[in-house]
């Protein structure tokens, strides 16, 4: 072990403002933990930064002065667990910290269970990625909840994005029209490199009309990653008996106005959704683990393999810059997953 303290960012106070600032955030440096039994200390090696966290801080759900929450890709470097040895890697929620305790007496977060990775099945920071909670909640909104048939027309927003990405590969993979939105340019020329069949940027003006004509057969299922003006202009494409996932609607996720961003989402649609008879499935990811993780981290990681699904990562340097990464996250100033390199990868 080269490094004897350890730095990690606390939640400051509660949030007030819409996006995130440096002020919600402190910079703590404490003595390593030392593992008791059945504990191990582990080094966080990949974070990631992800909408939901924004959610826990602004709601009061994360304290002030607690180690800010985020699943981590990390390495043994201490163990007093059977089974786990120095050296190896496993995906837990280390939080916004380059070393953390695991074991016996310290809370796994929800659903998160701790496992261990192989690096000779995929890079290793995939496990909070495409072969991770980003992945599983992609194949569980779209091939679980809204079962696409090929030939139908998929629109996904956010498209680029650590979800959004895998939805429109696997879109594809069910021989769907494959429709993405994204912001910037160099986002849409991705998704058109990847073979998105039609691919709008919302910042276009007329971006209501780019979206009509790259549907004209309407659309059949969307998976619904921002909500606002996207929602607004999906909504009179839908086709009778659509299906919908309501993943995430982060373009609200900076609100002020103390509204559900997910009801007023689901009144903002609701008449058009009687009319079109369209299906809405409310999406938790948690809700997928158990039945799910196992079946899906097999596909997924033989179409890694393969090269058929293919994914992009931003990947930023060092803790430090956590705040600033998390900021350009939320507000669209990243480029695929969202992840930060807190310690040397030894696989890489
Ligand atoms: P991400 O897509 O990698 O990053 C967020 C993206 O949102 C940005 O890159 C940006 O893409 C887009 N965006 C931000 N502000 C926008 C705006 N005002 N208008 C349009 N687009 C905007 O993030 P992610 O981690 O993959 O999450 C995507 C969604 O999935 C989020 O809504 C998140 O809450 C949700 N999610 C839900 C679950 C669940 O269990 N339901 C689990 C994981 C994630 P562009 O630059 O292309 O616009």
């Amino acid at each position: 072990m080269t490094e004897q303290l350890n730095a990690q960012w606390r939640l400051a106070a509660t949030p007030k403002g819409g996006l995130p600032s440096t002020e919600d955030f402190l910079w703590v440096t404490n003595e390593l933990p030392e593992p008791e039994d059945n504990q191990m200390l582990t080094q966080t090696l990949y974070l990631s930064l992800d909408p939901y966290q924004w959610g826990r801080r602004r709601s009061g759900v994360e304290l002030p002065g607690e180690v800010c929450h985020g699943r981590t890709v990390s390495r043994v470097v201490k163990s007093r667990i059977s089974g786990y040895a120095e050296g190896d890697y496993l995906f837990n929620t280390n939080g916004w910290q380059q070393y953390g305790l695991s074991g016996e007496g310290v809370g796994i977060f929800g659903y998160m269970h701790p496992r261990k990775l192989d690096p000779a099945t995929a890079p290793i920071s995939t496990a909070i990625g495409v072969l991770g909670m980003l992945g599983l909640t992609a194949y569980s909104g779209l091939m679980v909840q809204c079962q696409p048939q090929a030939g139908e027309t998929v629109v996904v927003s956010a498209a680029s994005g650590g979800v959004g990405q895998v939805a429109v590969q696997l879109a594809r993979l069910a021989g769907c029209r494959v429709v993405g939105i994204a912001g910037a340019q160099h986002k849409v020329d991705y998704l058109q490199a990847l073979g998105v069949d039609s691919v709008v940027s919302h910042l276009d003006p007329d971006f209501s009309e780019q979206l009509k004509t790259a549907c004209p057969d309407g659309c059949d299922v969307y998976f619904e990653n921002v909500g606002g003006k996207v929602f607004d202009a999906v909504l009179p494409l839908l086709n009778k008996n659509a299906r919908i996932t309501l993943c995430g609607v982060v373009s609200q996720y900076g609100n002020t106005d103390g509204k559900d961003p997910r009801a007023v989402w689901q009144a903002v649609g609701e008449p058009t959704f009687q009319r079109q008879q369209v299906t809405v499935h409310d999406l938790f990811v948690g809700n997928f683990v158990d039945q799910y993780q196992d079946v899906f981290l097999q596909e997924m990681a033989e179409y890694v393999r393969s090269g058929e699904v293919k994914y992009k990562e931003d990947l930023r340097q060092g803790l430090d810059c956590a705040p600033r990464a998390f900021y350009d996250m939320l507000t669209g100033d990243n480029f695929g997953k969202t992840l930060l390199a807190v310690g040397d990868d030894p696989t890489r």
